[in-house]
């Protein structure tokens, strides 16, 4: 049996779970390092094809899940794997993400009955993410009921943004009575990068000015002033700004209300148009995926191309608009699948921003791929990283930070 002993991992390691759902995404991480020691993915829950994936010291265990095929099964089968891996003792409290925190969170949170409301009536701005990420908390306080839980919302990182960002130009009371506004998503990648960016640039985050673009399945762009966001492009919900795999990004509002009144779609026509038909999949009629449609460019796929090009001039128009923001500017950083991968996506983004002063080495930017991160701008040009995003290691570093901070952390299960 694969095992590592107490003694080598310590007694501080913090269980980072991300719960969709129908998946819960699970990592065991040690705080000060990042290093993930087993991590792991639950899928397909609630159908009888639910299974689960566990990685530990680059083995991979698989598993399908006992009845009732839910959350509760899978972390049932975790516990077990955790116990039988000698990995129990070593954890020290729970990091669940929570996608929505609303305005009353700009700060990770110790999970308490009044947070656990809180997160119940943002659901109504998540309906598809706070309730799943709520099945999470619960499950997890049963399956370790001695530990700390704390949440850390993607959309805390974002609180900073002054009212001229977040607002939308509707009438205010719609803001005031009913919170209708840019909160922004994706908070814990974009802080952790332009940490990193900072320490590349050898001083402290508060003191940097950067633009981050998180490429993933999902997208977006934010402008970091003083270490702080001061603008991102999704918005109230992830359908805003930037195009994205299956998701719209910005689209004339007029356009919802033509394609009810003159070609019939209801509203949960609409809503499954804008965010699971359109985007990559929607441009190139093929794929949401990045590598499928490069490939299909590659061999002469026109529709593929006009995809990948619509997608790179929008994301170069959102960096060169966050300009507004920023009264300097010390890089741009590239991050999400599609940001670290993607040297065709990054030239074809960065040669729309020459009035920026970015210019790529070529060299750099093909190196810079699977995995390895770097500088990839040319010597006349600011500063361009491809930096490897790890939300996870915010997540466990912030609930470290908070327990350590408010009570001792608690090793036992
Ligand atoms: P994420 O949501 O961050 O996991 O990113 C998923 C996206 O990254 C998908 O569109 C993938 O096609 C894309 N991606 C992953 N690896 C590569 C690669 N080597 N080249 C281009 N795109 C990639």
């Amino acid at each position: 049996m694969n095992t590592l002993s107490s003694s080598s991992v310590g007694e501080n390691a913090i269980l980072v779970i991300n719960c969709g759902s129908s998946s819960v995404k699970f990592s065991l991480i040690q705080p000060e390092t990042g290093l993930a020691l087993l991590s792991g993915l639950a899928e397909c829950l609630l159908t009888e094809q639910a299974k689960i994936k566990i990685k530990l010291n680059n083995e991979q265990y698989k598993e399908t899940l006992p009845s009732p095929f839910d959350h509760q099964a899978a972390l049932t089968v975790l516990v077990k794997h955790l116990h039988q891996f000698n990995l129990v003792n070593s954890i020290s409290a729970v990091g669940h993400r929570v996608v929505h925190g609303g305005e009353k969170y700009a700060e990770p949170a110790l999970i308490s009955e009044d947070v656990e409301s809180a997160i119940e009536s943002l659901a109504k701005l998540a309906p598809l993410h706070n309730p799943a990420n709520l099945i999470g908390i619960k499950a997890c306080q049963k399956a370790f009921s001695d530990l700390s839980q704390v949440a850390i919302f993607d959309t805390a990182f974002h609180q900073t943004m002054p009212a001229k960002a977040f607002l939308y130009g509707l009438p205010y009371e719609l803001y005031k009575e009913h919170g209708v506004r840019r909160y922004g998503f994706h908070g814990t990648s974009h802080y952790f990068v332009a940490k990193q960016a900072a320490q590349q640039l050898n001083k402290p985050l508060s003191q940097c000015n950067l633009i981050s673009a998180h490429l993933g399945n999902g997208c977006s762009v934010t402008a970091i002033k003083n270490g702080e966001s001061v603008d991102t492009s999704l918005g109230m919900t992830p359908v805003e700004g930037l195009m994205m795999g299956t998701r719209s990004g910005d689209v004339d509002a007029g356009i919802i209300f033509h394609l009810v009144e003159q070609l019939g779609y209801s509203v949960n026509d609409v809503d499954q148009l804008l965010n699971k038909k359109s985007g990559l999949l929607g441009v190139s009629q093929l794929s949401n995926d990045c590598r499928t449609l490069e490939e299909a460019m590659l061999n002469g796929d026109t529709q593929a191309e006009l995809a990948l090009t619509v997608f790179c001039y929008r994301i170069a128009k959102y960096i060169a608009s966050f300009s507004a923001s920023l009264t300097e500017l010390d890089g741009l950083i590239f991050t999400g699948g599609i940001g670290e991968n993607s040297s065709w996506v990054r030239a074809k983004v960065v040669e729309q921003l020459a009035l920026l002063n970015f210019h790529l080495s070529e060299e750099e930017n093909q190196k810079a791929r699977f995995g390895k991160s770097g500088n990839i701008a040319a010597s006349n040009s600011r500063n361009c990283w491809v930096i490897a995003t790890n939300e996870e290691w915010v997540i466990a570093e912030q609930t470290h930070n908070l327990l350590s901070s408010t009570q001792p952390i608690k090793t036992e299960v």
